[in-house]
């Protein structure tokens, strides 16, 4: 990032605007005019300050100081400027970092557009569906859209602005984290350090060794049906592999089936092995992998009630 040592910020700052924002020791110029088309009330929200000394009185400018931090106000002004997409112009910036700033913004001053897009925004990484969940599964686990660390920030935005509808994900993703992580906290991208509250920060621990459980039965029914009913080596030649393969991995009950993402891929790798290594045929790999998804679904389902939501 650019090092100036002027407080005037080298992404924000119109020579002739008439409107100067102060945020932390960073100066940003921008135009009234602009603000007001994206708030009503951003002016009368932020704290006017006397700014003595800054010079910019002088010039005509309305001079006001807020209380973020120049990291947030600085995306929002950029979208407010340049549009929600400057970020695709913009290198190193993650994607969830730059949605939560705005979220932050978005709802305090009232930016109603932009807080409309970033919930799309964030609904992708946190969705409210199980099919988006599952489809979306890629961005969870690529840096440039967002970190695990950042679970705990969206966790706290999703309470304080309650949008509720995003706290099963936001909260199942928590619970991933290490005891470290998840009672020490993370520090955000403006530098705050984020901890979940107590309350959360329990429930995450529960919810670890609730998962715990949910994976172990979640393997127990997978394989507890029985092969598929199209299985290809249903006594066909005297073979009765599929069948005794499943039957085997109930009967082993290997302790690798005992963890913490049940939501995640663990049985799929299992079933791909399984059929890789011809101890399944592909007929009753096929049914496995339904019958993965709809426990997925199933356990999908039951968050809200083991997280104590209303969602
Ligand atoms: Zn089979």
């Amino acid at each position: 990032m650019f090092v100036s040592a002027s407080p005037e910020d080298p992404d924000v700052w119109y020579p002739d605007g008439n409107l100067v924002i102060i945020a932390e020791s960073t100066h940003f110029r921008t135009y009234t005019g602009t603000i007001n088309k994206f708030s009503d009330n951003f002016l009368q929200l932020a704290e006017v300050t006397h700014a003595v000394g800054t010079g910019y009185a002088a010039e005509g400018c309305k001079v006001v100081r807020v209380t973020d931090s120049a990291h947030d106000l600085r995306h929002v002004l950029r979208i407010i400027h340049e549009g929600f997409y400057y970020r695709q112009r913009t290198q190193g910036v993650v994607e969830f970092e730059y949605h939560a700033s705005a979220a932050r913004l978005s709802n305090k001053y009232n930016l109603v557009a932009i807080a409309h897009q970033v919930t799309t925004h964030l609904s992708e990484l946190f969705p409210s569906s199980f099919d988006l969940w599952d489809k979306n599964e890629s961005l969870r686990t690529d840096r440039t859209h967002m970190s695990p660390e950042d679970a705990i920030e969206a966790v706290k935005l999703f309470r304080k602005l309650a949008w509720n509808d995003m706290l099963p994900a936001a909260l199942y993703l928590c619970a991933q984290l290490s005891p470290e992580i998840l009672l020490g906290g993370h520090v955000r991208a403006d530098g705050t350090l984020e901890r979940l509250s107590r309350a959360d920060r329990v429930l995450c621990i529960e919810l670890k060794m609730t998962f715990i459980k949910e994976s172990d039965a979640m393997f127990a029914q997978l394989c507890g049906k029985g092969r598929g009913q199209k299985c290809e080596t249903n006594g066909l030649f005297g073979s009765e592999i599929c069948r005794d393969t499943l039957a085997e991995q109930v009967r082993r009950h290997d302790r690798d089936n005992l963890h913490g993402d049940p939501l995640g891929t663990h049985l799929r790798k299992k079933i791909g092995s399984w059929e890789k290594s011809k101890l399944v045929c592909v007929e009753c790999a096929r049914e496995l992998r339904v019958r993965e998804k709809d426990l997925r679904r199933s356990l999908w389902r039951k968050l809200p009630k083991m997280m104590k939501l209303q969602v």
